[in-house]
């Protein structure tokens, strides 16, 4: 029998809603650390078919004995990653569509979200064994590339930066603060390196040297700040022949962001935002949940301006740009409210639809109630 190959479909389908500019919401949830399994902790997440999401809570077994009713969501997303997903397999439904959008001379973005040890990082840059989507976006980018038979009027630069406690700083280039200009492209940081890139050998290295130069909190010794976002932006130029035989200049970029972690600092109402916007939490992350608060609602005035990393975002969020999203969660339900409060972000997030997209399901999902109960209540069963 033919098998369907849902990695194809979901290209084609990243395809088609990237066509229609709205925004595509992925989940990516991480194996169980040894640290939660030694601390006792169950698994409290589920994804079926690549894309149901069932969380349950455990917290409230008794409860559950009680009132004989299972607590629990059931969410669903362009696409929901089991643990056992390949960086590959990840690289290639979430962001190959976007680094095409770039190659004809379009923006794109793909952002990370979610708590601190989540697997923000581990999704965006990865290890040297297993490197992650920033790195396999530069490779599948050089590939393409040479594929084209002008291939040598292409020029890619990248740039690496971090935006930590409203500072904008180099990470290829460590040093002073830079300061954000607006000029004819958007905004940019000024006197940020442009690295010429040749190959994607080179990137590896230079990406994780940058990811050493983020901030470290002082409490947190030998570990990347939480509050640190760092944001690789790949710039592609080249060159074509237009109808008329004249030259025509093209410029792509895509833009790659680790957020910071969003524990302490989700809002998905305005009524929250205000509420945390007095505490010091990080201004940026609060600023993006407005921001996207603001073009879910449709409002006419968004506020990039509120912070470093929308003003950076302010051409990626908005407008004609691509933009992909990967929410990143912890199985353990020791990590049950952020996970929580993750998936609601996340499920907020599909919202920002500029036009409807096409449908183009892959695979039938359970969505009666009796299905999701049936999950919910197996999956309570595994962790007894
Ligand atoms: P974050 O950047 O969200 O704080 P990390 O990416 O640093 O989280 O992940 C925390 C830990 O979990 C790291 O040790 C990382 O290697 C590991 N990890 C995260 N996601 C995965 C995954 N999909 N497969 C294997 N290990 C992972
Ligand atoms: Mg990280």
């Amino acid at each position: 029998s033919k098998k369907v190959d849902v990695g194809e479909l979901m290209t084609t389908k990243v395809k088609s809603t990237m066509e229609n500019g709205r925004i595509l919401v992925f989940v990516r949830l991480r194996p169980v650390a040894k640290k939660e399994r030694e601390a006792g902790s169950r698994c409290c997440v589920r994804i079926v078919n690549k894309r149901d999401v069932y969380l349950t809570e455990f917290a409230n077994e008794n409860d559950y004995l009680r009132l004989k009713r299972l607590r629990g969501r059931h969410f669903t997303f362009d696409a929901s990653f089991p643990d056992s997903t390949t960086q590959q397999e990840v690289y290639s439904k979430t962001t190959a569509g976007l680094v095409e959008a770039v190659l004809q001379g379009r923006n794109g973005s793909i952002f990370c979200y979610g708590a601190t040890g989540a697997g923000k990082t581990y999704t965006m840059l990865g290890t040297m064994d297993n490197p992650g989507v920033m790195v396999l976006a530069i490779k599948d980018l050089f590939s393409k590339i040479q594929q084209r038979s002008f291939d040598e009027n292409h020029t890619v630069h990248l740039s690496y930066l971090e935006v930590y406690n409203e500072t904008v700083r180099d990470l290829l280039s460590p040093g002073r603060p830079l300061v954000l200009r607006e000029d004819k492209q958007g905004i940019v940081a000024a006197g940020l390196t442009q690295y010429r890139a040749y190959s994607a050998e080179e990137v590896m290295a230079l990406l994780q040297q940058g990811n050493l130069n983020r901030t470290t909190e002082p409490t947190r010794a030998n570990e990347t700040s939480s509050r640190s976002h760092a944001i690789l932006q790949v710039v592609v130029e080249y060159q074509v022949k237009g109808a008329s035989g004249n030259v025509v200049n093209r410029v792509g970029k895509l833009s790659l962001v680790d957020l910071a972690g969003s524990e302490r600092a989700i809002a998905t109402d305005q009524r929250t935002l205000r509420s945390l916007e007095g505490a010091n939490i990080n201004r940026s992350l609060l600023a993006l949940s407005s921001c996207i608060n603001a073009l879910v609602e449709g409002k006419k005035h968004i506020p990039y301006r509120n912070s470093k990393l929308t003003q950076l975002l302010k051409d990626s969020l908005g407008g004609a740009c691509n933009t992909v999203m990967i929410a990143n969660i912890s199985p353990s339900s020791l990590s049950f409210g952020e996970t929580q409060n993750t998936l609601y972000w996340a499920d907020r997030a599909k919202e920002i639809r500029t036009k409807a997209c096409d449908a183009n399901e892959e695979t039938q999902i359970p969505d009666s109630e009796t299905d999701q109960a049936k999950l919910l209540l197996e999956l309570q069963k595994e962790n007894r």
